[in-house]
């Protein structure tokens, strides 16, 4: 099921429950979580999150019943709708109160991105540099794919679109060197955001992660972000475990939610790997970059 489906499941499943004839409190707050439950598996949400949610809506509503019987007064309505909504952000929020990462001026502020090849790293790499350009820092693009052959030339256009500066070989085959001579010459150079996009594969590879471990020692990055396709399913989950476990990723980019994403498996995600989606793509345009928020997300979802 796709996201926008998702929110209309989720709205009717509340209404369904405020307006409900059943005169019994505990049964009609079953038949919501039932609902609600079974629209957030369809798109692919994990099955121990969706269960958690549900035994925390379940608990939360029986603890502050009180002597209600049904949902018919106001306050209770109010309640049931801010319950299932707290714990709908709760599922997508995973900043644990940690500051997020915020970039210094007047110094060298490396961000590294990881991901699979296609889940949207360099489009999102240009996004992010714009965004900052916009916000006034000196940025500089270092393409450190030297796997894919047009990897480079797809950056270069890219940067030149967005007039933002670049640098990358045509030529030296060791990515972990072009990361390293792009980030000293951005750093003689006074840029104050140096954004890495390194190779991506088909599949999770050893040779991948290995490679991410490598150019994450020499380029030691300020922050590293993954990117990750928000069409993906269940995928997602295993996916980003091995991305956490070799780049240590703090921040994730889910890309592609203008289309039709599942967007489930991406949460189970987020969740899985305890890391902050920070931004997520909305279109293959470079200023098709929002800033996420777990509450204006959710409240978008409900619509
Ligand atoms: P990479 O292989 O991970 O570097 O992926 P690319 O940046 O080349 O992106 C793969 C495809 O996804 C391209 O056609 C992009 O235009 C497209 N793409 C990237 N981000 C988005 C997004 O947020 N929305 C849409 N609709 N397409 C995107």
């Amino acid at each position: 099921m796709v996201l926008a489906d998702l929110g209309k499941r989720i709205n009717s499943a509340v209404n369904n429950a405020l307006s409900s004839a059943q005169s019994d409190y505990s049964t009609t707050i079953d038949n919501m979580l039932k609902a609600i439950t079974t629209a957030l598996l369809e798109s692919d949400v994990n099955i121990q999150l969706v269960s958690r949610l549900r035994n925390n809506i379940k608990s939360k509503l029986m603890e502050s019943k009180g002597n209600t019987k049904s949902v018919s007064n106001g306050q209770t309505k109010k309640l049931i709708q801010k319950t299932v909504y707290d714990e709908l952000c709760a599922l997508v929020d995973c900043n644990d109160g940690q500051e997020p990462f915020r970039p210094k001026k007047k110094q060298s502020n490396i961000i590294m991105f990881v991901g699979l090849q296609g889940s949207g790293k360099t489009t999102s790499c240009t996004k992010l540099a714009v965004y900052y350009s916009k916000r006034g820092f000196k940025v500089g693009l270092v393409c450190a794919d030297t796997f894919r052959a047009g990897a480079f030339d797809q950056l270069k256009q890219n940067a030149i679109k967005a007039r933002i500066p670049f640098y990358g070989s045509y030529t030296e085959t060791d990515p972990v060197k072009v990361a390293a001579e792009g980030i000293a010459k951005f750093k003689k150079e006074k840029f104050e955001i140096i954004i890495v996009d390194t190779s991506g594969r088909h599949h999770q590879e050893e040779s991948l992660f290995q490679e991410m471990v490598e150019i994450s020692r020499v380029v030691k990055p300020n922050q590293t972000i993954m990117v990750l396709d928000a069409s993906i399913g269940q995928a997602a989950e295993q996916q980003s475990k091995a991305f956490k476990e070799s780049s240590d990723f703090g921040a994730i980019i889910l890309t592609k939610m203008d289309g039709h994403a599942r967007g489930g498996g991406a949460i189970s995600a987020v969740a899985a790997t305890n890391t902050p989606i920070i931004f997520i793509g909305t279109g293959e345009h470079i200023h098709d970059l929002e800033k996420f928020s777990p509450q204006s997300f959710i409240s978008k979802l409900l619509g």
